[in-house]
């Protein structure tokens, strides 16, 4: 292959034209603002947005019942309290998260237990979910990180054997599907955020989704989100059990909402075909490995984060990210900057305030290396954006800069 001179050496960019970019709310959700603001009331209880958003929802993902949430640490803090975690609990998940995939789990005062991930998928290997389970393990949260679904063949056959609840953290995966099946709509209960940054945006916002299609399930989901009050019967029960915040969702969230809705099986559809043509673009190029999606599941690609063997690309990680910026493709090396327990809430076991309280009914500690594998992804990995708005020739141009970067440092090396 011909080499080209990198940009970042005064070479010609591969980035020739802007990336694509459209508005992502209109007169759609203008629509749902109005009306909702008509019915002189903001109360999802007594207003019709949020009932109408969540009735498409379910149409949309073929369950029963779900409850909306203020937001996806909301959304995911419901399952946990519904499914009656509590005091001195173990919950397995992800290190490679975002942190409103723990929050829950500490305000339940459970404690969290992080299973390493596979190298390839990012998420977790079920043999170390297995590995980590004690006496004190009542869950898994299954993170599908960024739109690539999670083995819940494997992790339910886990939950089932131990007696687990399992909880789906959908919040990077809307219309990801595993088998054939909906991602959020395997386990237990599936957790979707709608805060801005997600697929769809109502500002801030969640969903619950409860897969048992139990009504007695539902009714406790849905109590749990609203301080326990249980307005789903005849008549409004206050009666305080225990203990449950207010995460309730207003109407002017529920209008977004359905508008947005409207807009998301094409969203995931646009990214998931870009997600795979860039795969296609860079597969098999030495020292890249592509993010994996297994055979038989879809990906609706919340980001797009490949790794990188300094070994055989021949360059450091960091000097790659800088020569596909000077490209003109934006890229950041890692996800978040650190699994989820080198946190210092984690390393000084303290979520509260001058105490080590629940960290302290078991002792456990949160040490470097304990998820190996997820240490090195993070240490390894590249994120590029995807978008629902991006070309295709965006896509090419992003995977012709991957080979040409790639190529450059090979043809270095020899
Ligand atoms: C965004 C996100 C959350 C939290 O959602 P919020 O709406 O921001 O509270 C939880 N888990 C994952 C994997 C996320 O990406």
């Amino acid at each position: 292959m011909e080499e080209s001179l990198l940009a970042m050496y005064g070479g010609p960019k591969s980035k020739t034209i802007p990336f694509g970019t459209g508005q992502r709310f209109g007169d759609e959700e203008l629509k749902e603002l109005k009306e909702a603001l008509e019915q002189n009331t903001l109360f999802y209880h007594y207003g019709q947005k949020v009932k109408t958003f969540l009735s498409r929802f379910n149409d949309l993902y073929g369950v029963r019942y779900s409850v909306a949430a203020s937001s996806g640490t909301a959304a995911i803090h419901i399952a946990l309290g519904a499914a009656g975690i509590s005091v001195g609990d173990e919950v397995i998940t992800s290190p490679i998260t975002d942190q409103g995939t723990v929050v829950g789990i500490l305000y339940q005062n459970a404690i969290p237990v992080f299973a390493d991930l596979d190298p390839h998928t990012y998420n977790m290997d079920p043999a170390s979910i297995e590995s980590r389970i004690t006496a004190r393990t009542k869950a898994i949260i299954a993170v599908h990180l960024a739109g690539n679904p999670c083995e819940m063949d494997a992790i339910m056959a886990i939950a089932r054997k131990h007696g687990l609840k399992v909880i789906e953290d959908c919040a990077q995966s809307y219309m990801c599907r595993y088998k054939g099946r909906l991602a959020g709509t395997i386990g237990d209960y599936g957790c979707f955020s709608t805060n801005d940054f997600k697929h769809i945006s109502t500002g801030d916002g969640g969903i619950v989704t409860v897969n048992s299609g139990n009504e007695a399930d539902y009714h406790t989901v849905h109590a749990f989100a609203d301080k326990n009050y249980r307005r789903l019967g005849l008549e409004v029960i206050r009666d305080l059990h225990g203990l449950a915040p207010n995460y309730r969702m207003t109407e002017l969230q529920g209008a977004v909402g359905i508008a947005q809705l409207r807009k998301l099986p094409a969203i995931c559809e646009s990214r998931s075909r870009h997600g795979q043509r860039l795969t296609e673009a860079i597969e098999g190029l030495r020292g890249i490995a592509a993010p994996r999606v297994h055979l038989g599941n879809e990906s609706s690609y919340w980001f797009y984060m490949l790794r990188v063997d300094e070994g055989s690309l021949g360059a450091p990680r960091e000097l790659f990210c800088q020569a596909l910026a000077a490209e003109g493709i934006p890229n950041v090396p890692g996800y978040i900057p650190e699994v989820v327990y080198m946190q210092p809430m984690f390393q000084r076991r303290e979520a509260y305030a001058g105490s080590n309280f629940p960290f302290d009914l078991t002792g456990v500690t949160y040490e470097s290396g304990i998820c190996p594998n997820a240490e090195e992804i993070l240490r390894t990995a590249v994120r590029i954006s995807i978008n629902e708005f991006y070309t295709d020739q965006d896509i090419d141009e992003v995977g012709s800069a991957i080979r040409k970067v790639a190529n450059h440092f090979h043809n270095r090396q020899t």
